[in-house]
């Protein structure tokens, strides 16, 4: 891939990268790259984009960078905004915890409209769907006479493809083929015991619905309103072992929250069986380095956590527009993938060890420490509580691409 389009403006050479991956981080990146004038081709191995998943929270950090790049005013359209861990109840309906007007809101998406609207900020040529990634080859350019100097080879269809670029962004999510081909020494994801129900619903007669986290011992259930009247839901709770399945998911929820206040079993009676998601809560030792020659570590790939902050995919979109700041403002490619890692490492490894912590202290289920949670949600004032759940919010991207539009509406 030698493209003619495109190039640093700093450097005025023509650039290119490949982008493996189509998550939050890797379809933002891409946004991001090519905002800079970068050729970008972006190499998914699903055949089409998800259109599954479930709620996702945006925190002011990530609504920044989505402004920074003319997307704030879509995704915003499929978005509600709401407070998160601000109102606080018990199983039996026991208010905890009242929202405060000051609590730090976040727009919350379905997952599928936010892949919607970043893959809409791409031409369609852009992205190859039904390309699974299997190798990342290095040339040493001087020697090989090469101009693009790092080949990403490829399946599809059962045929090997090999493309070519200057520089490649590995957002290929938190088992990362690229990280393993690139980094053998680390070790996989971490369990940490906690595992998590997700889904999405249109239940009649509960509106108007308040959004609000139940907290039970050894198990919390949270409740978002969405667009179009639905509602996503999840309930997280302990769990010794990862990969445990109970066949019937939505009858496990449904016996889990039996008895719990309204609406939370409606909710989850209402949803379709067939929507309920289940997963381990896993995360990323934090990586020594996120750039190996011309490949960079971004997304979970590079700093998987746990979702106890709901920052993992703000943390991504965090790092594609850092990425194309530090590609913009620095004259050397080496320099800008330096400056990359030093900035991205710092704060992402910072969240996701913070996340570490919420998930070990929620995984405590010992009376006494339920009753400390409870208390601290209650005597907790409005001034520490905000800054307490808003601490990782406060991040403002990098200004260099900005444009007229994004500069008129900060
Ligand atoms: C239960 C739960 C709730 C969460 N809630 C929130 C939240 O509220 N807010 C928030 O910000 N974050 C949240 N997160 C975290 C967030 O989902 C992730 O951090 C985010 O999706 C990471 O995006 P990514 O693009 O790095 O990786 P992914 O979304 O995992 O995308 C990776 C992509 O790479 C593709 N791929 C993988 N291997 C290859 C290959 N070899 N070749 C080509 N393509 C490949 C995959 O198909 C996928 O499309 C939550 C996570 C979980 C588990």
């Amino acid at each position: 891939m030698r493209s003619s389009e495109g190039g640093s403006p700093s450097s005025g050479v023509s650039r290119s990268a490949v982008v493996v991956g189509a998550g939050i981080g890797g379809l933002t990146a891409a946004v991001a790259l090519r905002r800079i004038g970068w050729h970008v081709t972006v190499l998914e191995r699903a055949t089409a984009i998800a259109t599954v998943g479930a709620g996702l929270s945006l925190w002011p950090n990530a609504v920044r960078v989505l402004a920074l790049l003319d997307l704030d005013e879509a995704v915003a359209s499929h978005a509600v905004s709401a407070v998160i861990r601000a109102n606080m109840r018990n199983p039996n309906g026991r208010w905890v915890r009242h929202a405060h007007p000051c609590d730090v809101k976040v727009l919350v998406v379905h997952r599928a409209d936010l892949h919607q609207v970043l893959r809409g900020a791409l031409p369609q040529e852009a992205l190859r769907t039904d390309a699974t990634v299997v190798a990342v080859t290095e040339k040493d350019g001087e020697k090989d006479g090469a101009q693009d100097r790092v080949t990403v080879t490829y399946e599809s269809q059962g045929a090997r493809q090999e493309v070519t670029a200057d520089l490649v962004v590995a957002a290929d999510g938190i088992d990362s083929a690229i990280r393993r081909q690139l980094w053998p020494d680390h070790p996989v994801a971490r369990f940490q015991r906690r595992t998590i129900w997700r889904g999405v619903t249109e239940p009649d007669g509960v509106w108007p619905i308040t959004e609000s986290l139940t907290l039970g011992r050894g198990a919390q259930f949270g409740l978002l309103p969405l667009t179009d009247h639905r509602v996503y839901w999840f309930l997280v709770v302990n769990a010794d072992q990862p990969g445990q399945g109970y066949g019937d998911e939505h009858a496990e929820v449904r016996r889990r929250v039996d008895g719990w206040h309204d609406p939370i079993p409606v909710l989850v009676e209402a949803t379709r069986p067939d929507r309920v998601l289940h997963n381990d809560n896993f995360d990323l030792d934090p990586l020594p380095t996120f750039v190996h020659g011309r490949t960079v570590l971004l997304g979970d790939a590079a700093h998987a956590m746990t979702p106890d902050l709901g920052q993992g995919g703000c943390q991504a979109i965090e790092d594609a527009v850092v990425l194309a700041d530090a590609l913009l403002t620095n004259r050397d490619l080496s320099g800008a993938l330096a400056s990359y890692d030093q900035q991205r490492r710092t704060r992402a490894q910072a969240v996701a060890a913070a996340a570490r912590q919420s998930n070990a202290r929620n995984c405590n289920d010992s009376a006494v420490a339920y009753a400390m949670t409870n208390l601290v949600a209650q005597l907790t004032p409005q001034g520490l509580w905000r800054k307490l759940t808003a601490e990782w919010s406060t991040w403002t991207p990098p200004t260099a691409l900005r444009t007229g539009a994004s500069r008129r509406r900060t």
